[in-house]
């Protein structure tokens, strides 16, 4: 009897629909793998991050560093110069814990950053700021940002910023959240907001939607407290803390959610 040699078209078939199988099973599990990756090191950047403000505060007579300079303009995501090189040499000269790992656009470089940072004041007396992926809560200098208060519970009609590491609430007063927003009119078309779970988010110079998307819809994002602990909270969880003043210029109105 002839030795048959190499596979027929059938044998063949059935490796490849094995194949297909194996992967139609396994990467679903890959890829919420990756995001929940994604949400430990994202947990993990702002809890170095806490730690950073701890430490300054426990040097400055419990002073939180500013997280917001006195520019008109600035959004709660940006961070002044000095915080930002302050974090910088507290994480070994990295600055990757002002970034989520879940947000779409490539983290920018340190130098793309200088850059920025020197386009918008001056680096060398340390007037600019960085942009990052997180809002920022501690100690706003920013005279419009100091009038925001939490309009839902558990913080309702307290202010949403915070000077003293001693401050009432300690255990629980968020620092910094996942960017998490939209911003209604110039740049977000109104009917985009009709869903909630649709929220993009602004995507100012094509930089800054919010985190943790699926599609166009966010899944959620991280919370860190005074006490440097981070809570991942679904959106489903989430509330619509602030609406309302957005920064000139971009003729909208914004909302942020954690
Ligand atoms: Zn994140």
């Amino acid at each position: 009897m002839k030795k048959k040699n190499g596979f027929t078209l059938i044998e063949l078939l059935v490796v490849i629909s094995i194949i297909a199988l194996l992967v139609s099973i396994l990467m679903p599990a890959l890829s919420r793998a990756r995001e929940a990756a994604k949400k430990t090191v994202c947990s993990s950047n702002m809890h170095q991050n806490g730690l950073t403000l701890q430490m300054y505060a426990s040097e400055n007579n419990d002073k939180l560093p500013e997280t917001t300079d006195a520019q008109v303009g600035s959004w709660p995501f940006d961070i002044p110069v000095p915080l930002a090189k302050l974090i910088r040499k507290e994480n070994g000269g990295t600055i990757d814990t002002l970034f989520c790992p879940s947000h779409k656009r490539n983290a920018p470089t340190l130098k793309t950053l200088d850059e920025y940072a020197a386009s918008h004041g001056s680096d060398a007396n340390d007037t600019g700021w960085y942009i990052t992926d997180y809002f920022w809560f501690a100690n706003w200098g920013n005279a419009n940002r100091k009038t925001w208060i939490y309009s839902q519970s558990p913080y309702k009609g307290k202010k949403m910023y915070v000077s003293k590491i001693t401050a009432k609430m300690a255990s629980g007063h968020p620092l910094a959240a996942d960017l998490v927003w939209t911003q209604e009119g110039a740049l977000m078309p109104v009917e985009d907001l009709e869903d909630f779970y649709n929220i993009r988010g602004a995507d100012i110079l094509g930089i800054v939607p919010s985190n943790h998307l699926s599609g166009q819809k966010a899944k959620g994002g991280n919370v860190m407290f005074l006490d440097s602990h981070v809570n991942w909270t679904d959106f489903s969880e989430m509330h619509n803390h602030y609406s309302g003043w957005a920064p000139s210029g971009t003729g909208g109105s914004t909302r942020l959610f954690w």
